[in-house]
């Protein structure tokens, strides 16, 4: 048996005829942009959220940089981000001109240490944007408490936490705005890119709406310089199939990770769920200084694994002329070095996860001998 990290087909075949239907609706309809699939996702979305307003937007990444944009971030600003996250949420921020400022993570929960940002903060500081990493929410108490009181914008990067709970309450409600990914491998994934602002406030909605059409409420009149970046009628159809499967898939995903958590407990470090958190398991990290020597003997056994990710944004080439390029953020570093991603996903059978968890605990049992 062969165990894949991810199977995206398994969305479809489970809903292959709703999906089938609501693509060719859409195509018989000769309605391909900004039409009332996209408004009815919208809709949807905001319910589903516990938020007033979601504006569809093309991509994860738009829905961060023109949040941001709309948040009245820009050149001269500072932008606080997490050290460890993918680095799409660094690269947002460049977009809009501000420079990215990486506070670690803690190490357990993989999200923003909120006692490492005020040491992060200068006058420059326009926003924070927490990263509800792996899908498991930022301790986002603490980190408003902060911008409160330096009176800077929060926006979460949701792009991982479709329907994860902080407090309760779902990620998306609770006043700040959050920013979604629809890309296919995401809990809620589209065929092909997406993204999405969700928020309470109606101006930001407003303004990220503009941003995304040129600039434009009414044709041919623009008010701002704004730019493409939009939703098809395709996609929103298929994620309107697909939300209301999303909190049984969150589910299975949950159980699947309280049997890693059962079974391999002892086995290697495993992640750790704070009190605050109901995580929806984007992804299932464990670490482990034996990473390589682990990916081949579960490669060898047939089982896929990844690393999220490899080499962290200060890092990478991208950043090479940041103030942070190469500085040792040993927590970002540590991820980095011994991160590995388990197979997760609403459709993994029960075998599957036996397979894993038999070939991890083979593999680090024979490591110690
Ligand atoms: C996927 C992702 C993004 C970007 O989303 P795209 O839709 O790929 O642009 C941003 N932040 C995080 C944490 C992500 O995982």
């Amino acid at each position: 048996m062969t165990v894949p990290f991810l199977d995206l087909t398994g969305g479809y075949n489970e809903l292959r005829t709703e999906i089938d239907a609501a693509v060719a609706g859409v195509l018989q309809s000769g309605r391909y942009l900004s039409g009332p699939q996209v408004e009815g996702f919208e809709n949807e979305f905001a319910a589903f959220c516990g938020a007033e307003h979601c504006v569809t937007v093309g991509s994860g990444h738009a829905a961060l940089e023109l949040a941001l944009r709309a948040m009245g971030v820009g050149p001269g600003d500072e932008v606080v981000v997490p050290s460890h996250t993918f680095i799409a949420t660094w690269m947002a921020v460049s977009a809009t001109g501000a420079l990215p400022v990486p506070v670690e993570p803690d190490a357990s929960t993989a999200t923003m240490d909120p006692a490492r940002i005020d040491a992060a903060l200068t006058a420059r500081t326009a926003a924070i944007v927490p990263v509800h990493l792996y899908g498991h929410p930022a301790d986002l108490d603490a980190i408003d408490a902060i911008a409160q009181r330096r009176g800077v914008a929060v926006l979460e990067d949701a792009a991982q936490a479709h329907g994860a709970r902080y407090r309760g309450r779902r990620i998306g409600s609770g006043g700040n705005a959050a920013a979604f990914s629809f890309y296919p491998g995401k809990n809620l994934g589209a065929f092909g890119d997406g993204g999405a602002v969700v928020t309470d406030d109606p101006q930001l909605a407003r303004r990220v709406r503009l941003l995304s059409n040129y600039g434009s409420a009414v044709k041919y009149r623009h008010d701002v310089r704004g730019t493409n970046s939009r939703l098809d009628e395709v996609r929103a159809a298929v994620l309107r199939v697909k939300l209301p499967h999303l909190e049984s898939w969150n589910a299975r995903r949950g159980r699947i990770a309280a049997r890693y958590l059962r079974e391999l407990d002892g086995a290697l470090a495993l992640p750790a769920v704070a009190g605050w958190a109901d995580p929806v398991w984007h992804l299932f990290v464990v670490r482990t200084q034996l990473r390589e020597r682990l990916r081949q003997v579960l490669s060898d056994r047939g089982v896929d694994t990844q690393i999220h990710y490899p080499v962290p944004p200060h890092r990478s080439a991208a950043y090479a002329d940041h103030p942070a390029a190469s500085a040792h953020l040993p927590v970002a570093d540590g991820f980095a070095c011994e991160a590995l991603s388990l197979p997760i996903g609403p459709h993994l059978t029960d075998d599957n996860v036996t397979v894993v968890v038999e070939a991890v605990t083979d593999a680090v049992t024979a490591s110690c001998r």
